[in-house]
């Protein structure tokens, strides 16, 4: 059973995609606005605003913190692999 994140208004699936999607290697430097954010959430049909606002809500307010606050707090719940710097 997936694990139900309070308010999520995508899919758990959806969420871990953005992680993904914005957890680069050599990302580009965050210009602190959610414009990479927001370009997945064009490409892959789903709701801007009220993704935009649920990341708001759990702790992201640009492209970086989605990945330092959000996914630090719903990775795992979502399926994403850990990552070394927290050993
Ligand atoms: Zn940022």
């Amino acid at each position: 059973m997936p694990e139900i994140i309070p308010d999520l208004p995508i899919s758990n699936d959806q969420l871990k995609a953005l992680f993904d999607y914005l957890d680069q290697p050599n990302p580009m430097p965050c210009m602190h606005t959610f414009k990479e954010t927001t370009e997945f959430l064009i490409s892959n049909h789903l709701p801007i605003k009220e993704t935009l606002h649920w990341l708001g809500e759990n702790g992201a307010g640009c492209d970086c913190e989605v990945i330092f606050n959000t996914d630090a707090e719903w990775g795992e719940t979502v399926g994403r692999v850990p990552s070394d710097e927290d050993l």
